[in-house]
Formats: structure tokens, C-alpha cells, sequence
């Protein structure tokens, strides 16, 4: 079989960890197996080096930013390559631009175009364990990019993709994919497998065990992905397609996010063409809008458009918002960043009724006040205040069934 397997930060976090991962993957190897790597900075490296730039420049380029941040995952592929070589087992390390990992221009959070995967083709006929450098990619003009936080897991799926492996592993500190984060409930259970579906709404909801992008693209490619732990020998959870097993179970998950800034633009004509306007402008940016709303006032003559961006998009977010404000004559832009999305995700609830219903029932015994709401057809989620993120989740996780003794 070809194998991609993905290490994460802590499971590269320093050179005894690395040591631990050779292991792996000689064993892997010796199985009769291809092994592609795919490694992320080690822990705590990519957070310092944001730090970093921000001790010397109040507003770094992006550009800049990508090459500093990109230097993380070169130290970890080439130390991991030594590693593997040490325990007798022939390895190459690439960079992402030597993988052939070429993506739009769009710096901190490029989209992977294609992948030219001769060189890693060539090495591993020729009997090499090949490690890639997560997370980083080269534009054709020979801009260095990176995909956005937790964007080795992306690298991974793309490169399993481009090369028809049989299987990607994701390494990283916890067993697989929980109820919810175990870390915060210790109730929470592991799931023996998980839809893409259920899988893309709780990335993009906040649990960051995958990164969403990532999902999306096994989900298109059709890439089997397991979580597991790069600790023990767990068996994981596979995500894979839904199957009638996976219906039954209304709530698979509880998500939370405290990346969520809400921006509400105050008192914009009521009259057609304002949010196009808005919408417009904050896509141009290339800013994920997420929760919209929109209250009228009493008059009927003027809203109030509320939305909530990444928490790391707010400031531009918020000096576009307020230029346009300034056009429209509305009265101002009003920022919160004190604030939560908690999610319950399932596919289950597509044939249940009262799911919702019962998700603002369990916040409001708790005395948990919402203040937006938005629903897809496997999801509900409330905007809250951070404050309460905790006891949301762990009052959710439990009304729905999830608890482990469950
Ligand atoms: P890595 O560095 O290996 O990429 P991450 O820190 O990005 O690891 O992701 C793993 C973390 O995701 C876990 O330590 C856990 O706290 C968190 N997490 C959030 N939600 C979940 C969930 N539903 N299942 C498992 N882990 C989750
Ligand atoms: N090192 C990068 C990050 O911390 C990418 C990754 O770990 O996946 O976001
Ligand atoms: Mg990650």
C-alpha cells in the first residue's frame, strides 16, 4: 500500500518525539508499505514566530509573514529525514515547493492548485521514505505561501489525493475524533468513524482536530482519513462516507469556537442592494463571513446588520465595515470579540424535529443567553458569550447522549 502519514506539532515537539515518529514509519516501511511524511512545525513553533513579527513590525506583509512561518515545517521535515535515515531506512526531505506543492497566491491562507508529484514519485520507486514539509506551498511565480492554521492537514489530503494513496493517517495528541474536545470533556467519546459530512461541519465549527479545508478536500477526492494517536497504538477513527449507521445517531458532536468576532453595522438604510454591498466588499478581502443577521428597526426605515469574521480578520473586517458605514450614512461599527459559537452537529437531524428546540431549552435552564442563531441541515449553532463556552459545551454534550457511560 502507499501510506501518507501526517505528524503534528506535538507529535514532532522535540527531538525524542521525532525519534518516535522514524520509528513509526521504518516499521511502516518494513511492513512491505510506500510512506509519504507530512510534518507541521513543532508545537508552540508556529504561534512564536507570529509573536516574533509582531515584537518588530505593528503590520507585517503577508508575503513576509509566510516566508517566516513556512521556516517552521523546513526544521522538523529535514530532522525527521535524518531520523529515519539513522534507524537504516533510506529518506529525502523536500520543501513544499520541492514536493511540487503549487497554490494560488493568496498568502496566510493559499488554496493548493496542484500538486507535480514527480520528484516524490521518483523517490519513493526508488525505495525512499519521502518527507514533506507540511502547511507550505509555492506559487508559480515562485512566491512562497502557507494554507492556513492547521493547514498540514490539508498538505496531507492533497498529497494522498495526487499520489492515489490507499490511505492517509493523521498523527496528532489525542485518540481520534471525540464527541467533542476531549480536553475539555473528559466524558467525551471516541468515535470509531465519522461522515465527511459531520466531519467538515465540526472542523469548520471550531473543533480543530482537522483543519476544514482539509476535510473538504478528502470529502471531494474521496481520501480515506484516520485520526489516531502518534502516542500508542489506538486504532483511531476513520472518516469515511455516511452510511445508515451514522442516521441513526441525531448529535454526533458538540463544537466551540472562540476564534469569532461579531461586527454589527448600525443603522444602514433598509432598502435593497446595502448587504450585497457589505458581502461584496468583506469576499473581496478574502474574509470567511460566517453568522449573518439582520434586525429592522421599529421604523421600518433603517437595520442593523450583525456577522461574525475569524477573530485574526476582525481589524480589516472592521475598517472595511466602517468606510462603508461612513458611505451609507449609517450610524457606526460596533466590534465584539467576547464571544463564542457553540455547535451540535449530526446527520441524524435531518430526519429528527426539535433538535433545535431542544439545544436552546438546555442553554436557557443554564442561563446561557443566545445572541445569534444559525442552522444548516446537520447543524445548530449560538453565538454566546466566551464566558459560558465551557459550561455550554458540557451541558450539550450531555442533554444529547454523549457521555461515555451513554
Ligand atoms: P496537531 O498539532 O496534531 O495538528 P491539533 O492541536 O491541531 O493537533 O488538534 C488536536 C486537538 O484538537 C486535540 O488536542 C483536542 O484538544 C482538539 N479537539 C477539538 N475538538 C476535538 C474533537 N471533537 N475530537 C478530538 N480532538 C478535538
Ligand atoms: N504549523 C502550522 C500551524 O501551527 C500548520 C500545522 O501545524 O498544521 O498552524
Ligand atoms: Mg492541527
Amino acid at each position: 500500500m502507499l501510506i501518507v502519514q501526517k505528524y503534528g506539532g506535538t507529535s514532532v515537539g522535540n527531538p525524542d518525539r521525532i525519534k518516535a515518529v522514524a520509528t513509526r514509519v521504518v516499521a511502516t516501511v518494513r511492513q512491505g508499505h510506500k510512506v509519504v511524511v507530512i510534518v507541521s512545525a513543532m508545537s508552540g513553533e508556529t504561534d512564536k514566530l507570529i509573536r516574533y513579527a509582531g515584537q518588530v513590525s505593528s503590520n507585517p506583509t503577508e508575503r513576509e509573514m509566510d516566508l517566516l512561518l513556512s521556516s517552521g515545517e523546513r526544521i522538523t521535515t529535514a530532522l525527521t529525514s535524518m531520523a529515519i535515515s539513522e534507524l537504516g531506512q533510506k529518506a529525502i526531505a523536500f520543501t513544499g515547493r520541492q514536493a511540487g506543492i503549487i497554490t494560488d497566491a493568496v498568502y496566510t491562507k493559499a488554496k493548493i492548485e496542484r500538486i507535480d508529484a514527480d520528484k516524490v514519485n521518483k523517490a519513493l520507486d526508488n525505495g525512499y521514505a519521502v518527507v514533506i514539509a507540511g502547511f507550505q506551498g509555492v506559487t508559480e511565480d515562485d512566491e512562497i505561501t502557507t494554507l492556513g492554521r492547521g493547514g498540514s492537514d490539508l498538505s496531507a489530503v492533497a498529497v494522498a489525493a495526487a499520489l492515489n494513496a490507499d490511505l492517509c493517517e493523521i498523527y496528532t495528541d489525542v485518540d481520534g475524533v471525540y464527541t467533542t474536545d476531549p480536553n475539555i470533556v473528559p466524558e467525551a467519546r471516541k468515535l470509531e468513524k465519522i461522515s465527511y459530512e459531520e466531519m467538515l461541519e465540526l472542523a469548520s465549527l471550531g473543533a480543530k482536530v482537522l483543519q476544514t479545508r482539509s476535510v473538504e478536500f478528502a470529502m471531494n477526492y474521496n481520501v480515506p482519513v484516520v485520526v489516531r494517536s502518534s502516542f500508542n497504538n489506538n486504532p483511531g477513527t476513520l472518516v469515511t462516507k455516511e452510511d445508515q449507521d451514522m442516521e441513526k445517531v441525531v448529535v454526533a458532536g458538540v463544537a466551540y469556537d472562540k476564534n469569532q468576532a461579531k461586527l454589527t453595522v448600525m443603522h444602514v438604510p433598509d432598502k435593497p442592494g446595502i448587504a450585497a454591498r457589505l458581502f461584496n466588499t468583506i469576499a473581496e478581502a478574502n474574509i470567511v463571513v460566517d453568522v449573518i443577521v439582520q434586525n429592522v428597526s421599529a421604523d421600518g426605515l433603517s437595520a442593523d446588520i450583525s456577522f461574525t469574521v475569524p477573530k485574526t480578520d476582525s481589524r480589516r473586517a472592521l475598517e472595511l465595515a466602517q468606510r462603508l458605514a461612513d458611505d451609507l450614512g449609517a450610524k457606526g461599527v460596533d466590534v465584539r470579540d467576547d464571544l463564542a459559537k457553540i455547535s451540535i452537529v449530526g446527520v441524524g437531524m435531518r430526519t429528527h424535529s426539535g433538535v433545535a428546540a431542544q439545544m436552546f431549552g438546555t442553554l436557557s435552564k443554564h442561563g446561557v443567553n443566545i445572541m445569534a442563531i444559525s442552522t444548516s441541515e446537520i447543524k445548530v449553532s449560538c453565538l454566546i458569550e466566551a464566558k459560558y463556552t465551557e459550561l455550554a459545551v458540557r451541558v450539550l454534550h450531555e442533554e444529547f447522549g454523549l457521555n461515555k457511560h451513554n
